[in-house]
């Protein structure tokens, strides 16, 4: 159970780092927007084509990386998926320093001649600090992208020292403790769900496999109290519920049911001369081959021994002989092969028929043992007809 409990927990590991992907790829499309809203509504892009053209690369190639990364993670194994986690950390670095440095260039050409374009920054700024929380799988990797975000634009502003300059550094410090503040405390809470969910989660997985191992041993006990172990067919008592339902239908339809009386023969010389688990084997192949050859809806049960009884529904007087005779020639048509022994068995069969409520069964297991016995008596391999009246 434990290892099944620990197969859980990485399984659900891996839906919580999967579930982190897909809002990082998610996230990553603010950058390409707010680039284009810098590009094309400020002379950004004409002043500095090379920072915005590059800056674009780095975007694109950081998003494809998440993208790319989202789709193969379904294709990997569960080990491998933990490697997806390095490529990833690299395009947060990667776009949280292109905003470092975009943010650092605007403030150092425009900042503080262009209030309104400092505005916008700090809102760029203020977005893309925002999805690098909520993105950031670890607490210290968040602090290092959001000092890669601010830091450049922060230290800028302190060192050239003018009132705008202290002041805005000042700003952007006050932000930085803000954000590092809230990202903490939303990792916490995002850390937190992610267990409880888990938790939840396994608890779940753990009762529906307890439930399933339950129904898998319910179904488990109800097969070995019906079917017999050598075989896998129906063991004596379960046959013969069988039979009384079967003959109750008859009644009730009017329609005739045979059963046929099987017995291997000469099997203790079988066992004599080759030992008891050969014997073993050789009945299984014996049954299986008569599985092989009747309908889906005939039932066959072991009565006892090496003797097998089969249950025909519908099958009449007509052709009761003529099935009995070809299961009779299919065990006889080839050797059966038990390890490495080789050897031909044959069986006798004993048919009988009924179509009417009047046959019990007792009487009429009795008129398939006569019959039985009278084909064993008249040399074996061998068919003997009942005359039951009432067929
Ligand atoms: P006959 O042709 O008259 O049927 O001769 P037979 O030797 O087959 O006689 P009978 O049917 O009375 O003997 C059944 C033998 O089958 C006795 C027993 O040793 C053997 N037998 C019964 N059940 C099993 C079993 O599960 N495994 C093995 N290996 N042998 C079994
Ligand atoms: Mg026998
Ligand atoms: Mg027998």
């Amino acid at each position: 159970m434990s290892e099944d409990r620990l197969d859980i927990t990485s399984e659900f590991r891996c839906k919580a780092d999967a579930d982190l992907l897909t809002r990082l790829a998610m996230g990553s499309a603010v950058y390409p927007i707010l680039l284009v809203l810098i590009g094309f509504t400020t002379s950004f892009r004409t002043d500095h084509p090379p920072l915005f053209w590059r800056s674009a690369l780095a975007f694109g190639v950081s998003i494809g990386l998440r993208f790319g990364l989202t789709g193969l993670r379904n294709r990997l194994a569960a080990a491998l998926r933990v490697w997806l986690m390095a490529p990833l950390t690299l395009s947060i670095f990667l776009t949280a320093s292109t905003s470092g440095l975009l943010y650092l260039t605007a403030i150092r050409c425009y900042g503080f001649a262009n209030w309104t374009f400092t505005v916008l920054m700090l809102w760029v700024v203020g977005i893309a600090s925002g999805s690098t929380i909520s993105f950031t799988p670890s607490f210290r990797l968040l602090a290092l992208n959001i000092f890669l975000l601010l830091g450049p634009a922060n230290i800028y502003g302190f060192v050239m020292n003018t009132r705008e300059g202290n002041t805005f550094a000042l700003a952007t410090f006050v932000l930085v403790a803000f954000l590092l503040l809230q990202g903490y405390r939303l990792h916490g809470m995002y850390w937190d769900l992610i267990s409880a969910r888990a938790r939840e989660r396994i608890r779940l997985m753990e009762l529906k496999a307890a439930k399933a191992a339950a129904e898998a041993a319910n179904e488990e006990m109800k097969i070995r109290a019906t079917h017999d172990a050598l075989t896998g067919v129906l063991n004596r008592s379960a046959l013969l519920n069988c039979l009384e339902r079967e003959l109750q239908r008859a009644a009730r339809t009017s329609e005739p049911v045979s059963v046929l009386m099987v017995d291997i023969d000469h099997f203790k010389r079988v066992n004599d001369r080759y030992g008891h688990l050969t014997g073993d084997e050789i009945i299984r192949k014996v049954v299986d081959r008569l599985k092989q050859s009747i309908r889906s809806y005939d039932v066959v049960g072991r009565f006892g021994g090496e003797e097998f009884i089969i249950v025909l529904p519908g099958c009449g007087i007509e052709q009761i002989d003529d099935k009995a005779e070809s299961l009779r020639s299919i065990v006889a048509s080839g050797p059966v092969l038990a390890g490495d022994v080789e050897l031909f068995v044959t069986i006798s069969i004993g048919p009988v028929t009924t179509k009417s409520a009047i046959a019990a069964e007792r009487e009429l297991l009795s008129i398939a043992d006569q019959a039985l016995y009278d084909a064993k008596r008249s040399g074996r391999n061998r068919v003997v007809s009942s005359t039951f009246a009432d067929a």
